[in-house]
């Protein structure tokens, strides 16, 4: 072999396109910085399992950074460091900078909050055949007979008859007692086994074991039932009826974890989308640019961005006001000249299912986190789809930090598609463009995603707010 670079091997290097591995690429120092920064993500992580925890999870982190709450009509100036809680499940976090608001606008990086999971009914709680069982309703698009069989934890809030609230935690600390959905021995699952995989396990099969010991009393009845309910009044001064004004949500218990012999991975419930939520918070806590920069870590987006807390409410909106006012600022002015990176996870490439990628266009584990310039389905309905010239904007400004990222679809053309916040900040008039972690497994109760990408997206945000 010549050691002579040929004219052909010049001018491709020169001229093509190619991804590359972050890992490979990373000097000495910048693997350490991977591997140290995926210590305080899987933290968060085993911390801020649903919506609420991960809204007061991210506001202990920016107390400790010296930030404070920001109420509508507070005064602002520039270095002020703040975060906005809206109904305890959302969380705005945000520094004002030193440019003139009006003609620099804001700097966004908007990612969601809550995950896929196993939300309990209003009036659950039942018996039957030596198990007491609570009836559930699934939250976002999940693959149900992925949920059985596995350790669960409960997570939520219920507010008791006398309007006080109660937060409820049970299966993650040692020593804790999990819960559970039954599935069906293989022996008897001939049927189930024949039909398709969406029916393996209904609906109104998804019911969580929570008891199995009867209360001591010969002429009480529904015992097991009872004997929860005494223990949930002993803990939680709660009674049957306060389910009705309770938001309970069965979650996997299992934690954080490195997968792999050499640590790449990382295994988690949730990564969808804490792996863009805390990238997109601590890159504000740490920003000290010249640009007003805000993360919005919002609700809602598993089931269409609704409510109160999903990014549609006006408030984020009325927000970006109230700070555009405080500063003397014109709001349409400000958002006019605002950029906003949407930033929620994309479907890694998975050579196991191969078929349904088409791989030019998927994003590739570790190489970075994955811009979209457009999502939706079939025809792009349902997308923003960003412009060339923010793209390239957005594209520069990664060059110029030496971000290693990639583009992604998230999958062939006509076999399904997604799409999340992007749409909504754009009709604000902001420009807007999806950026965010590659998982594999999105969606089941455990996912993958690699330490360099989570990193990459952490440098992405930082070079973006620059
Ligand atoms: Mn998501
Ligand atoms: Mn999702």
């Amino acid at each position: 072999m010549s050691e002579k670079t040929t004219k052909g091997q010049a001018l491709q290097k020169e001229l093509a396109y190619k991804k590359v591995n972050y890992f490979e690429k990373a000097s000495a120092e910048e693997k350490r910085a991977i591997f140290d920064y995926a210590e305080g993500y899987k933290a968060f992580l085993d911390a801020a399992k649903t919506e609420r925890e991960a809204c007061d999870t991210s506001v202990s982190l920016a107390k400790e950074k010296g930030f404070t709450e920001y109420k509508f009509g507070d005064p602002l100036k520039a270095g002020d460091k703040k975060y906005f809680i809206n109904r305890g499940k959302s969380v705005v976090v945000f520094r004002v900078g030193t440019k003139n608001l009006e003609e620099d606008g804001f700097r966004i990086i908007a990612s969601h909050i809550d995950a896929p999971r196993i939300d309990i009914k209003q009036n659950p709680l039942y018996e039957a055949d030596g198990m007491a069982f609570l009836k559930t309703h699934y939250y976002g698009g999940i693959k149900k007979y992925q949920w059985t069989a596995i350790p669960l934890a409960l997570h939520g809030a219920v507010v008791l008859k006398d309007g006080s609230k109660v937060n409820i935690r049970v299966g993650e600390e040692e020593g804790d007692p999990v819960f559970y959905i039954n599935d069906l021995l293989p022996h008897l699952g001939q049927e189930q086994m024949g039909g398709s995989a969406a029916k393996l396990i209904e609906g109104e099969q998804l019911n969580v074991l929570v008891g199995g010991l009867p209360f001591e009393d010969e002429e009480a009845s529904d015992k097991i039932k009872l004997n929860v309910l005494s223990i949930l009044h002993e803990k939680y001064g709660m009674c049957e009826e306060d389910f009705l004004s309770a938001e309970i949500s069965a979650v996997p218990a299992f934690r954080a974890r490195d997968v792999g012999f050499d640590r790449a991975l990382i295994g988690a419930y949730g990564h969808d989308d804490r792996v863009c939520a805390y990238p997109a918070l601590t890159a504000v806590l740490n920003n000290e640019s010249e640009h007003t920069v805000l993360a919005m870590l919002v609700d809602k987006e598993e089931i269409g961005s609704e409510g109160t807390t999903g990014i549609q409410c006006k408030v984020y909106e009325d927000l970006m006001e109230e700070i555009s006012l405080a500063l003397g600022a014109s709001f349409r002015k400000v958002r006019a000249n605002s950029k906003c990176l949407s930033s929620d996870v994309t479907a890694a490439y998975d050579p196991n299912f191969a078929g349904v990628y088409e791989k030019n266009n998927s994003a590739i584990l570790s190489c970075g986190t994955a811009l979209c310039k457009f999502t939706g389905a079939r025809g792009k309905s349902g997308s923003s789809d960003a412009s060339a010239e923010f793209v390239g904007e957005v594209r520069l400004a990664f060059q110029k930090e030496g971000v290693v990222w990639q583009t992604a679809e998230l999958g062939k053309v006509d076999a399904g598609g997604g799409g999340t916040v992007a749409k909504f900040v754009a009709m604000l008039n902001i420009d807007t463009v999806d950026l965010g972690v590659p998982v594999i497994s999105m969606h089941a109760p455990w996912e993958i995603v690699s330490k360099a990408d989570l990193y990459s997206n952490y440098r992405a945000f930082l070079a973006f707010m620059k």
